[in-house]
């Protein structure tokens, strides 16, 4: 059975209009042969609309209500999408997380897929229906409404695609691929024809917003080839798949950047086994996703300990920081909510030396002062002042020559 998964983001179901138009890429494929699952986002604005909703009642909501709301978004596509489906002749009818049964954990708000029961969707299929599915949601072991955290369709996709074992999945949205950069900000960007998982999954959590970072995560270990393109044109999308099938990678394959970071450093802690932990371990407790982390060489057994995180959770870290002084023994703290993140990513670096060097040399070119210096397998990231973001993505985009075709 030749399986197709299509998702389509919240832009491309914003209205009836538009859904008729996703609907009619949709039975172009059935026409074509396809059992066709597809996956829909909210309306593009309404999962905001919904989270609003629930915090003017309860700043400090319930999770588990929170998700009975916010899952509803999803629910009102699917239906909508299985009707116009059908208003062109596809039989088809909508899916519920819970019909689905895509099982996941009880972290409400932010759940992780358990399993997903395909037989009752493939049963039918053999009937020759197709299937609608509401993404973003899912059912706790309590069997309650969860979601998967913001952007989770992608995810949704991902998970369904690679338990169906679908031969593609091809995820809908308003850009007709991924870019070398955000081509708001270099406008000579370059979409990229075909990408690896990996570099894919690095720019995604890297700040490039074109992909949910866990559908990327999952993509990669089911190996679900994906194919990223517009809603509004018949244009080939972006490719991400296995590096074996791409015959020779760029050094650089793409320069991502996250604008809105902040940086704690505390000063003159002891330089002894425990104080990371004692540091970490506090933030890891509050939920603070902790980014770039650098140790100085210490001074007679003192120390600074430097770590980022996203702008969102600067006040909760400060808070748990400030909170933990004592078991952390530090002097002085200093914060700095000014500064971003652009990083430069690719598989060739694994083979190519000097990628950091040029990329360092680029940016004094240009007198950008480096705070941070972060590295991967695949990806060098710099620290630096928000307001010369841009000027270090357009320098470094032209330095590894990315607006060559
Ligand atoms: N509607 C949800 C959100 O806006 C899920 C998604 O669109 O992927 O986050
Ligand atoms: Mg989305």
């Amino acid at each position: 059975m030749s399986i197709l998964v299509m998702k389509f983001g919240g832009t491309s179901v914003a209205d009836p209009e538009r859904i008729l138009n996703a609907a009619h890429k949709v039975k172009r494929e059935v026409d074509a042969g396809w059992h066709v699952a597809v996956v829909v986002s909210a309306m593009s604005g309404e999962t905001n609309r919904l989270v609003e909703l629930v915090r003017g009642i309860s700043p400090l909501y319930d999770a588990r209500e929170y998700d009975a709301v916010v899952a509803s978004g999803e629910q009102v596509t699917s239906g909508l999408m299985a009707l116009t489906l059908q208003s062109l002749g596809v039989p088809a009818r909508s899916w519920q997380g819970w019909q689905i049964a895509m099982k996941t954990d009880a972290t409400h708000g932010a759940a992780r897929i358990d399993s997903i029961d395909t037989e009752p969707m493939l049963a039918k299929f053999d009937e020759g229906l197709h299937a609608v599915c509401a993404g973003f949601q899912g059912i706790s072991p309590e069997d309650r409404i969860a979601t998967l955290g913001r952007g989770g369709s992608d995810t949704s996709a991902v998970a369904l695609a690679a338990a169906l074992k679908a031969d593609r999945c091809d995820i809908y949205t308003d850009v007709d691929g991924v870019y070398t950069t955000d081509p708001r900000v270099v406008p000579e960007a370059r979409k990229i024809e075909k990408i690896a998982f990996e570099e894919m999954l690095e720019l995604a959590s890297q700040g490039a917003k074109v992909l949910q970072t866990r559908s990327v995560e999952l993509a990669m270990r089911y190996n679900v080839p994906l194919q990223v393109r517009s809603s509004f044109s018949d244009e080939p999308g972006t490719i991400v798949c296995d590096e074996d099938e791409i015959m020779e990678s760029d050094i650089v394959t793409g320069v991502a950047f996250s604008r809105d970071e902040a940086k704690i450093t505390l000063q003159d802690v002891d330089d002894s086994p425990g104080v990371a932990a004692a540091i970490f371990g506090p933030l890891a407790d509050a939920a603070v996703n902790v980014d770039m982390i650098v140790q100085n060489i210490s001074d007679e057994n003192r120390t600074d300990m430097t770590f980022t995180v996203h702008l969102d959770q600067f006040d909760r870290a400060l808070a748990t920081i400030e909170a933990a002084k004592d078991q952390i023994g530090y002097k002085g703290l200093v914060a700095d909510k000014d500064v971003a993140k652009v990083s430069v990513v690719g598989i060739g670096m694994r083979s190519h030396t000097g990628v950091a060097q040029r990329m360092f040399a680029a940016l004094a070119e240009d007198n950008v002062n480096i705070q941070v210096i972060t590295t991967s397998e695949i990806k060098v990231s710099v620290l630096i002042q928000r307001r010369y973001m841009e000027l270090a993505v357009r320098s470094l985009h032209t330095a590894f020559g990315l607006e060559a075709a």
